[in-house]
């Protein structure tokens, strides 16, 4: 190679080195110029637009892909069934529309902020839970209404009146938001055998659904045990704490064949056996047993999903779930929901072997 040529490929490698620095340079530039753009622009902005970090805002409720429905809703539209709910803190029996009775069921139960399909999912299952309890001899504390208005007889239910109290200035939007899963679904009714189903259903399963026959003794085939592993919400573990002493007379009230003594706690009180779901199926105090069930009530457990830890000072219930844990679980409906699931499929997963039908089709 001649010296010619080396010297002008030399200038030329020199040459193209200065390329990417000049680039790089330029960029950094443009990237100098936007931060000092971008810090001018944040300076500028009102106190109130910067969240800080103590500041808790309220929940989002994501903007309606729909357009909200007017608040005046023809319930007759679909169908006209009545259904006679016993008021309880009025003390009386009202005929309302099936549909305008739903709705206030919905909204008592879970609300304007769970996930549209979830607001669904939800309105049928109540829906289907009346019809069943119409077939089925009505409500059992007042046998003259279908279904009343107390959670723990039948279905939370919000009145008119209680949701204009509640929901104040945002009353009309949250209304339709309420509106549209009912009235998206009006009429529609789980199946089983072609007739409705006792639809069940509980706030959060701890991460298993039970079979109905280890809650309530009667076997329904729709009613089993599920796994629910998309659980969203606060409402997923619990803590009860007894100091030795109270605990021993609790039981001892409760079950007097017990005969519990404090000194004994480590040897008498036995977590025996548990269900496939991981709830306690039996329970021993001492002289005496009881279902996991049982235990909930005496012990005002959030569900029958527990262990137990005895200290030198305490018994303590650790929970997991909140309610029976039979049928849908609504916290499980909300996380099915948020990702992606429509109301159908989140219903026929805690339904098992169900079908979506409408009503006067059975
Ligand atoms: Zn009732």
């Amino acid at each position: 190679m001649s010296t010619k040529k080396k010297r002008s490929r030399k200038k030329q490698k020199v040459y193209t080195v200065h390329w990417p620095i000049l680039m790089g340079l330029t960029a950094l530039l443009v990237a100098l110029v936007l931060l000092v753009v971008g810090v001018i622009r944040a300076c500028a902005l009102p106190e109130g637009d910067a969240l800080s970090v103590e500041e808790t805002p309220e929940p989002i409720i994501p903007a309606p892909t729909w357009s909200p429905l007017p608040v005046d809703i023809n319930f007759t539209k679909v169908h006209n069934t009545y259904v006679k709910v016993f008021m309880q803190d009025e003390g009386e029996i009202r005929d309302m529309l099936l549909e305008e009775y739903v709705l206030g069921v919905v909204a008592g139960e879970v609300g304007p902020s769970y996930p549209m399909e979830a607001l669904k999912a939800q309105a049928v299952a109540s829906r289907t839970y009346t019809l069943y309890s119409i077939r089925h001899g009505g409500c059992k504390t007042n046998p003259n209404a279908d279904v009343c208005t107390s959670s723990s007889c039948c279905q939370t239910f919000r009145s008119d009146a209680k949701l204009r109290k509640s929901w104040g200035d945002k009353y009309t939007y949250k209304y339709s938001v309420i509106a549209k899963a009912v009235m998206d679904t009006a009429g529609e009714v789980m199946l089983y055998n072609g007739k409705p189903i006792n639809a069940m259903y509980h706030a959060s399963s701890g991460g298993w659904t039970e079979d109905s026959q280890n809650v309530y003794g009667s076997n329904f085939p729709y009613l089993r045990s599920v796994e629910s592993p998309h659980e969203i919400g606060s409402r997923q573990t619990g803590e009860v704490r007894y100091h030795r002493g109270t605990f021993v007379e609790k039981v001892n009230g409760a079950r007097p064949n017990a005969h519990m003594e404090e000194e004994k706690l480590e040897e008498q009180l036995k977590v025996l056996s548990l269900y496939p779901s991981g709830r306690v199926e039996k329970l021993q105090l001492n002289e005496d047993t009881v279902t996991g069930r049982t235990a909930r009530k005496i012990f005002g457990l959030n569900s029958a999903m527990f262990t137990v830890e005895i200290t030198n000072d305490e018994v303590i219930f650790h929970t997991k779930g909140f309610g029976h844990g039979v049928g849908m679980s609504q916290a499980g409906a909300n996380g099915m929901a948020t990702d992606g699931a429509d109301y159908r499929t989140i219903l026929l997963h805690y339904y098992t072997g169900v079908t979506i039908g409408v009503i006067g089709q059975y």
